[in-house]
């Protein structure tokens, strides 16, 4: 890795949930970096904790303990509005399950992206050139239902990356998916990466470990 700062950087980081018999330490004293254009892909166990720590990393919850930064922010201190503009600025996130409003177009699916990031100039040609990037440009009028997996998923991407975040988060993206789609899927984020973008993906498929820069 350079010598840059890292995007994010975790340290000691502790999260556990409240349950009948006491809190749940679910993560313990968590150290990890990851450095601008790396595309880091994280594999391990089902229920060891891997989705609880992508909303972390996308800052959708907060340490129980420990420290997360990112950039050059240390998100501690901040408020949980200052924390969701962090996040609507410098992250994109795509889940297994797509995420998507099913009856609204994929265009609009990508529109909603800039919904909460004050004015943007020139949302809906934006959002149809960051379909346009995921080889969606012929379905962008097409309801997002009526799309298969694959298409969903690269409308997902095209949402996540329409702000051009600093880091992309990606919990389980090709679960749902056959081959074919994830190749397509895994493109997409590989052009991405290509173009400097950085990545931090779960996933159970072995096979996508050959996208990876750094396998955790
Ligand atoms: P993974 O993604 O690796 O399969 P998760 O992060 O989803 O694992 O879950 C890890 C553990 O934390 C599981 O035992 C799960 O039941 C528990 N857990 C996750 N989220 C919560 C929550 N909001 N409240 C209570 N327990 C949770
Ligand atoms: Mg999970």
């Amino acid at each position: 890795m350079s010598g840059r700062a890292p995007v994010l950087r975790l340290r000691g980081v502790t999260k556990s949930f409240p349950a009948a018999g006491g809190p749940v330490e679910v993560l313990r004293g968590v150290d990890l970096d990851i450095g601008a254009g790396e595309f880091v892909v994280l594999t391990g166990p089902s229920g060891s904790g891997k989705s609880t720590l992508l909303h972390l990393c996308a800052l959708l919850d907060r340490p129980t303990r420990g420290e997360l930064r990112l950039e050059d922010t240390d998100t501690g201190p901040l408020h949980d509005d200052q924390l969701a503009a962090l996040r609507q600025a410098r992250l994109g996130m795509i889940f297994q399950r797509f995420h998507l409003l099913p009856h609204r177009s994929a265009l609009d699916n990508v529109r909603f992206r800039f919904r909460y990031a004050g004015p943007v100039p020139d949302e809906a040609a934006r959002a149809r050139a960051a379909l346009e990037e995921v080889g969606l440009g012929g379905v962008a009028d097409r309801r997002a239902r009526l799309l298969s997996g694959g298409e969903k998923q690269r409308v997902a991407i095209a949402r996540a990356l329409a702000l051009r975040p600093t880091l992309l988060v990606a919990d389980e993206p090709t679960g749902n998916l056959d081959r074919s789609a994830t190749e397509a899927v895994m493109g997409c984020l590989a052009r991405g990466h290509a173009e400097g973008l950085t990545v931090l993906l779960v996933t159970h498929n072995e096979a996508l470990l050959r996208y990876a820069t750094r396998h955790v």
